[in-house]
């Protein structure tokens, strides 16, 4: 898809020229004269939407000719974004091949961490799912040509940023898929298929769940046909014996609520309440496919969550994997269930240096934050605020709320140690997280993600076409690279 040269082609139906106050154009010159391209260069300089277009007819050849103005200083996310828009213009003039020309801008805006954000953004605009229909998208961009002379920084750059979509892509590829296909045992097929990125894979069936007692989990998917699964991904790229961080998520593959039944309005979206194990399974691609020098273990529980004359009831106990047993109130209130064995599993397994979880956990968490920040919950102030720092960074945001012994105390069964959800006190998405830290036994330090509000989008954004986001693969690799490696 992407490809290096140094020259110009003679035509081409969709130039991209970066530039900068600072940019000679001389280089332009083979296929438009030094003046007519200062002038659109102080054009794009000045123009608010940082970009210029002209199209004209040269040699019988149709060109479009795009200058977009590379500032300096810029957070690595607007340079993504600067990548976004280049992808959505030309998209607009359904373009599928795009001349990148890198050669044009100053040379102390050709820097690694610049190039490769705007190839993250051109990259990640450009995504595509078209897998079920009949007619294929036409408008996709197919082909980047990057004109550069500096052949093996942009080679680095392009490889990094494909690197970090090829994660994102399989989740969002994840969860956009429909719960028809991507049950749990399907999830778990295309987990394997991550066999060669070398990761490790280990799949824990349900015999072997009611074995160890994972019966919170069990409980959750009892009521579908669908068998439910635990898969781990291991990546060793870390010095040996040194001990792992880990990434949780939350797989149900479809939610129908169970027999506490959600409305049918709007029930389709829940195809992506497996969002958090989508995330997780994205993640430990990139890592694995970047040879990060770290060991993680990625682990997703995959269930499905139907009403049936087998299905979990209102009132029942289950006995967790940590030995606390659970009164589930609600069994729409599913996904902490899942979370709950996975957790004390991993802690108790793994011994891992951290755990964070991502799950879309509460409708709640859309009322409090909305589309812009996940909601972020810990045990530990340096993780908590090492995950907002780095959410800035890629424009993966995430918003800490509390915890605290009066919401834990909400959760409270009178005749289990639990309950799953209040209906009293309110603040539901703490209360969630409440539920989560109590199947903690050994204080790890633990970040919750709530990404309800954040896995989906229903608009096109800068950097997201409309439909599953990937969120959490690019938070939590800059998360990796900047404090574990
Ligand atoms: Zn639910």
């Amino acid at each position: 898809m992407i490809s290096f040269s140094t020259k110009y082609s003679k035509s081409f139906d969709f130039r991209a020229i970066l530039t900068n106050k600072k940019s000679n154009l001389s280089k332009i010159k083979s296929f438009i004269d030094i003046k007519s391209s200062n002038e659109l260069k102080v054009k794009a300089y000045n123009n608010k939407a940082g970009f210029t277009f002209v199209s004209e007819i040269k040699n019988n050849k149709f060109s479009n000719l795009f200058f977009f103005n590379v500032k300096e200083n810029l957070k690595d996310f607007e340079y993504q974004e600067l990548g976004g828009l280049i992808i959505q213009e030309s998209l607009k003039l359904k373009k599928e091949s795009i001349e990148l020309s890198i050669d044009t801008l100053p040379n102390f805006l050709v820097k690694e961490n610049i190039i490769k954000n705007i190839l993250i953004g051109m990259i990640s605009r450009g995504y595509v799912f078209d897998n079920y229909k009949s007619k294929k998208n036409v408008k996709t961009v197919k082909k980047i040509i990057i004109i550069s002379s500096k052949k093996s920084l942009i080679k680095n750059c392009t490889k990094y940023a494909l690197n970090i979509c090829t994660g994102v892509f399989q989740t969002r590829d994840l969860v956009t898929a429909p719960a028809n296909i991507l049950n749990p045992a399907q999830f778990v097929n295309e987990i394997k298929k991550l066999k060669k990125t070398r990761l490790k894979i280990e799949i824990l069936d349900e015999k072997k769940l009611r074995k160890i007692g994972m019966h919170a989990l069990l409980g959750v998917g009892q009521g579908s046909n669908n068998k439910s699964y635990v898969a781990i991904m291991k990546w060793d790229g870390g010095k040996k014996n040194s001990r792992p961080i880990s990434f949780i998520g939350k797989g149900v593959c479809f939610d129908t609520g169970g027999i506490s039944l959600k409305p049918a309005r709007f029930m389709e979206e829940m195809k992506y309440d497996m969002a958090g194990a989508g995330t997780v399974t994205g993640l430990m691609k990139t890592l694995a496919v970047r040879n990060a020098k770290v060991n993680a273990i990625g682990i997703v529980g995959l269930v499905e969550n139907m009403p049936d004359g087998n299905a979990q009831r209102p009132g029942d106990v289950v006995k967790s994997y940590s030995g606390k047993t659970i009164e589930i109130f609600n069994t729409d209130a599913e996904g902490r269930l899942v979370l709950a064995d996975l957790l004390t599993y991993t802690e108790k397994r793994f011994k891992p240096k951290l755990m964070i979880n991502l799950a879309t956990l509460t409708g709640a968490i859309i009322i409090s934050l909305g589309n812009e920040f996940a909601g972020l919950f810990s045990n530990n102030d340096q993780l908590a605020e090492r995950i907002n720092k780095v959410g800035y960074k890629e424009n993966e945001k995430a918003w800490r709320l509390p915890l605290n012994q009066n919401f834990d105390s909400l959760i409270d069964s009178q005749i289990a140690d639990v309950q799953n959800i209040n209906y009293s006190g309110g603040a539901g998405s703490i209360t969630a997280a409440q539920f989560l830290q109590r199947f903690i036994l050994k204080k790890t330090p633990w970040a919750h993600l709530d990404i309800a509000g954040m896995a989906w989008t229903k608009k096109n954004t800068k950097t997201i076409p409309v439909g599953a986001t990937g969120y959490g693969v690019k938070l939590l690799n800059r998360l990796v690279e900047e404090y574990y490696e």
